[in-house]
């Protein structure tokens, strides 16, 4: 896969003209070497990073800026960084005469850098330390500002540059994550394409299949990256680096986040609210994974209904703010807005129910996606055990209200509503 090719754009057959405004993407042993090179214009540099990112790459990344002024931002490993208010606060202090910041780090430094880098108008590039999610080229920033997990549109890096060595060396948690994310695209492609036969949601066959491609090809590398092998390592990177090219060529991230991506921001803000621990994102996309699939199979196994399950809003308002408390409101006016409560799609998911059934049946079975899992040891038995039963069904139940994108779970909403079946 020739991604700096990718990055020139693509003139579709769905008569759109993909872009994304990266410029440099580097999947490389010694990657970092060619900030000297991409960085000539700038002159006074902010690195971000903490303590285990810097440890991981800092000191090669200020090797390669040599004859540059760096200034330096680097939280304490104390604590699990948070992207909130204080860290945007700690880097905004620091720009003082900056002109490009770097971000040493993964998944909260390149959120932190790319929020940063969107209010204040300044460019910024990113030194990857771990290949643990698809966030690197993409232009979302998942921040939680006021204790809630919010993303943010804001800009994408100039250049990517990820060397395959310090990769390999990431905790092997964060590895599985990023392997989980892949895995977690069967699911983000079948509502996509459901989403277009019964919603009539724009779609892509290109960039379907490219994002397909991504999973195949990272399928095969499940033993070597339990064994940090450089060579699967890179394609794992590669992978996640081009679903977030996709996602930019889409205008949105639909071809990388699903009903499962949706289940497992669930878990993430219940967890918030609640204060209680959820896995990292792409373990818990995994397991949500298997959840979706689970969800596509019941569906199968049923005739479809003539009446669509209509909520009493009063009700389900009361539901909602024992789940999210002040994230409630939100979730009703935006689904209000969005129609979904309201919509009445039995007539349409029996006209189409022929497609319906056909596209619901490209995803893996449940039991294919638990083994896909156990290749990188991730046990589905260790997600009921943390989460438990009740838990699980609540996030089918009530995962679908927190966006406007339409999936797999609006289907089983429609069918059961909260009947648990
Ligand atoms: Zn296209
Ligand atoms: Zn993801």
């Amino acid at each position: 896969m020739d991604i700096n090719k990718l990055l020139a754009g693509v003139d579709c057959e769905c008569n759109r003209r993909h872009t994304c405004d990266i410029k440099y993407v580097f999947i490389e042993q010694d990657a970092i070497k060619h900030l000297s090179t991409i960085c000539g214009e700038y002159s006074t540099i902010l690195l971000v990073a903490d303590e285990n990112t810097y440890l991981a790459a800092g000191q090669k990344t200020v090797d390669a800026l040599q004859g540059k002024i760096i200034k330096k931002v680097i939280f304490s490993g104390e604590k699990i960084l948070v992207p909130n208010e204080a860290a945007v606060s700690a880097v905004i202090d620091a720009l003082d005469g900056v002109d490009i910041i770097i971000g040493v780090g993964s998944g909260v430094i390149q959120d932190l850098c790319k929020y940063v880098s969107f209010q204040r108008k300044l460019p910024y590039m990113i030194v990857a330390t771990a290949p643990s999610m698809d966030g690197y080229a993409s232009n979302g920033a998942a921040m939680i500002m006021n204790g809630m997990k919010v993303t943010y549109i804001a800009t994408l890096p100039i250049a990517i540059l990820a060397d395959t060595e310090v990769l390999a060396r990431a905790p092997i948690e964060m590895i599985k994550a990023g392997y989980g994310d892949i895995i977690g695209k069967f699911s983000a492609l079948n509502d996509w394409k459901l989403s277009c036969c019964v919603t009539g949601e724009y779609f892509c066959q290109y960039i379907y299949d490219v994002t397909k491609e991504q999973i195949d090809r990272t399928l095969n590398l499940a033993d070597g990256i339990l064994k940090r092998n450089a060579e699967s390592i890179k394609i794992l990177m590669e992978a996640l680096v081009v679903v977030g090219i996709m996602m930019s060529f889409a205008g949105s991230s639909r071809p990388a986040s699903g009903s499962e991506h949706h289940l497992s921001h669930f878990f993430e803000i219940t967890g918030i609210i609640d204060n209680t621990d959820y896995f990292s994102h792409g373990i818990d996309v995994a397991y949500s994974t298997v959840i979706t699939a689970e969800i596509r199979e019941k569906i199968l196994k049923h005739s479809f209904p003539t009446n669509n399950y209509q909520p009493d809003l009063t009700e389900l308002s009361q539901q909602l703010k024992k789940v999210y408390n002040s994230v409630a409101d939100g979730c009703i006016e935006l689904q209000k807005k969005v129609g979904n409560y309201s919509a009445n799609r039995a007539a349409i998911y029996l006209e189409k129910e022929v497609a319906i059934r056909e596209i619901l049946s490209e995803m893996p079975s449940s039991q294919r996606i638990k083994e896909m899992l156990s290749l990188v040891e991730l046990d589905m038995d260790q997600f009921y055990m943390h989460y438990g039963e009740e838990k699980i069904q609540e996030a089918i139940l009530y995962a679908k209200d927190l966006k406007d994108r339409y999936s797999v779970l609006w289907v089983n909403y429609s069918f059961f509503g909260n009947t648990k079946v």
